[in-house]
């Protein structure tokens, strides 16, 4: 209500917080207020009935002057209010403290509610209290806002408050924890009461604390807006977590820094398997490079030993010759000696070249339709001297001139050679060696079978192993290189064949290579 400085004669009525007016302003005055609209704007007597009534207050509250004029202000109140005595004391209140403000629920005349800011105010006049002037403004929109934003708010806190798999929690401008979520409990095992208002750098390693991550990162948020970072973060038992942090600076709409919203995610599993696969892309780098080594230092090893094993084989038929003079029958004996050893250590030396060149996948294969039981009888030749030494009866079972296997022929040949060198040289003087083929729909089975010394079942698969040999000693009888049946294998199976064993100790050994069939 405006006020101005014209003094108004004593004993005329009290126009509400006015005690100098005129019969013109008071005109003005009640013009002024009875055309309000949007607040109702009456006054009361002494104990609370009403005396005048604006168009405001018709509009709010549903009545017309005739109905209202002279009821007591408490018909505005809910029941509730009404049986506590509430508008009673808010008249003392306004009396006591000079005026009395609330906001709060009041009732139109069709008894809908609406939210009420309503300010009291007392008229005094010499000190006696004649009357109340009170103003009611509708806030129900704003009430209904702040509701629906109370609401969402209520809601969003309670959606961010059960999120599991993420830590969300707020900081205060200085970082220090204002909020805790479930996923937060989760990750870091520390429950709301313990750790709001903490600093977040409790959850920092002692040397990220040291050099301020902490500080830096708020910081950094506070200047760019956010910060994400990856690493190692603490748990409340101690361990470390590998966490991904989004930290966001929350600024009031002056643009003030209210604080930090914080979200983190432990991604140790997915570190772990990060970590896993990098190890293990590594190991298999490794193991292939060094068996890359492995190979290349065979190849070059074998090259450099056939050399001048080749010269000592030479030079041994130079002098067998009587190149160099006639020899005595001692002496032609040390040089067949001589020669046999050449020949032998030539073998290994072979095996150990063909083997690395194998392993790095140079051997060239020439497959072709190759009548078996012919393959079999160059091979038996080959090794017949070796079995009549040893006096091992050789023989070829069933041999069947129609059966033709598709394969490289020298290398059949290699692999029947190194199957009949060690059935002579694994079976006892005086032994049997057997070669037996027989076709089985599209495949052809070479079994080449001793009654040997046999092979314990525990070693039957080590035995394709390269270099594993059975019972080798220092002082054993037999020579080799334990290459032969790793390379007979990969060499039948690069034929789209396969080379298996079975044997019993003492009894002997059956090894059997499968090839396809030619026609
Ligand atoms: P090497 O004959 O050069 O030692 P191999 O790879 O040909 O290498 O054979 C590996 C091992 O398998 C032999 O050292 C031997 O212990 C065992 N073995 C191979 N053939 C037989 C067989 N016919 N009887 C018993 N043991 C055998």
């Amino acid at each position: 209500m405006a006020h101005h400085d014209r003094a108004r004669p004593p004993g005329s009525p009290a126009s509400p917080a006015d005690r100098h007016s005129t019969p013109e302003l008071d005109a003005i005055h009640r013009a002024l207020v009875d055309a309000v609209n949007d607040y109702a704007i009456f006054a009361m007597d002494a104990t609370g009935h009403i005396l005048t009534w604006n168009a405001g207050a018709r509009k709010l509250k549903g009545y017309e002057k005739e109905e209202i004029v002279g009821r007591h202000f408490s018909i505005f109140y809910p029941p509730a209010a009404v049986a506590s005595g509430h508008p009673q004391w808010e008249l003392e209140t306004a009396v006591a403290e000079g005026r009395y403000e609330e906001e709060g629920w009041r009732i139109r005349k069709d008894g809908s509610r609406f939210w009420a800011n309503v300010l009291i105010t007392p008229v005094l006049e010499n000190g006696v209290v004649t009357g109340f002037a009170k103003v009611t403004r509708d806030l129900t929109e704003r009430k209904r806002n702040e509701e629906e934003l109370r609401r969402s708010e209520e809601r969003f806190r309670l959606l961010v408050q059960s999120v599991k798999d993420y830590g969300i929690f707020m900081l205060d401008p200085n970082g220090f924890i204002a909020s805790w979520n479930e996923g937060a409990q989760r990750i870091k095992g520390y429950t709301a009461d313990e750790i709001v208002g903490r600093h977040f750098s409790t959850f920092y390693p002692p040397e990220d604390v040291a050099a301020d991550k902490p500080g830096m990162e708020l910081r950094v948020a506070a200047q760019v807006g956010s910060f994400e970072d990856e690493g190692w973060r603490v748990r409340k038992d101690g361990t470390l977590f590998w966490g991904n942090v989004v930290i966001t600076a929350l600024r009031a709409g002056d643009g003030t820094l209210i604080g930090y919203a914080k979200v983190t995610r432990d991604l140790t599993d997915r570190r772990a398997a990060e970590l896993k696969a990098i190890e293990d892309a590594r190991r298999v780098a490794e193991a292939e490079s060094a068996n890359r080594a492995k190979s290349e230092f065979l190849a070059a090893m074998s090259h450099e030993l056939r050399t001048p094993l080749n010269a000592i084989g030479g030079y041994t038929d130079l002098l067998a010759a009587g190149i160099h003079g006639p020899l005595t029958e001692a002496q032609q004996t040390s040089l067949t000696r001589i020669r046999v050893s050449q020949q032998h250590l030539l073998g290994l030396i072979n095996d150990i070249l063909n083997f690395s060149r194998m392993e790095a996948g140079q051997l060239q294969y020439d497959i072709q339709p190759i009548p078996l039981s012919a393959a079999v009888e160059n091979v038996l030749a080959m090794v017949e001297v070796q079995a009549a030494a040893r006096e091992i009866t050789l023989e070829h079972v069933g041999a069947d001139a129609n059966i033709r296997v598709l394969a490289d022929e020298a290398k059949l040949e290699q692999i029947l050679l190194n199957l009949l060198t060690n059935a002579i040289k694994f079976t006892p003087v005086g032994g049997r060696v057997s070669v037996q083929s027989v076709r089985r729909g599209d495949e052809v089975k070479i079994d080449v079978a001793d009654n040997g010394i046999g092979i314990a079942a525990d070693k039957l698969e080590a035995v394709f192993e390269p270099f594993v040999q059975v019972g080798r000693s220092l002082t054993s009888a037999h020579e080799g290189t334990g290459l032969g049946l790793a390379i007979s294998r990969d060499l039948a199976r690069a034929m789209a064949g396969d080379l298996t064993a079975r044997s019993a100790l003492d009894e002997g050994s059956t090894f059997t290579v499968t090839l396809p069939a030619a026609d």
